[in-house]
């Protein structure tokens, strides 16, 4: 069974990304591993959708990334 980030989603198979701490990547905790603010992992995982959905210019990514986010495990209870 594979592992995927709680915060952003991404797979921690070692490739794309790894496990900086249980359950989260290296993206989504700073250099003293905690998770950083939900509102700077907003603006990545936007990035994010946006290299994935490239031929989509009027998406709103943001609040794409929003709702995204509210699937998560470490962002859902908002
Ligand atoms: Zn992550």
């Amino acid at each position: 069974m594979s592992k995927f980030c709680h915060s952003c989603g991404i797979p921690l198979d070692g490739q794309i990304a790894k496990e900086a701490v249980e359950d989260f990547c290296n993206y989504c905790v700073n250099e003293k591993n905690e998770l950083k603010p939900r509102s700077e992992i907003q603006m990545g995982v936007a990035e994010w959708l946006k290299t994935i959905n490239p031929s989509n210019t009027d998406g709103d990514f943001i609040k794409r990334a929003d709702y995204y986010l509210k699937s998560m495990p470490a962002w859902a209870e908002e």
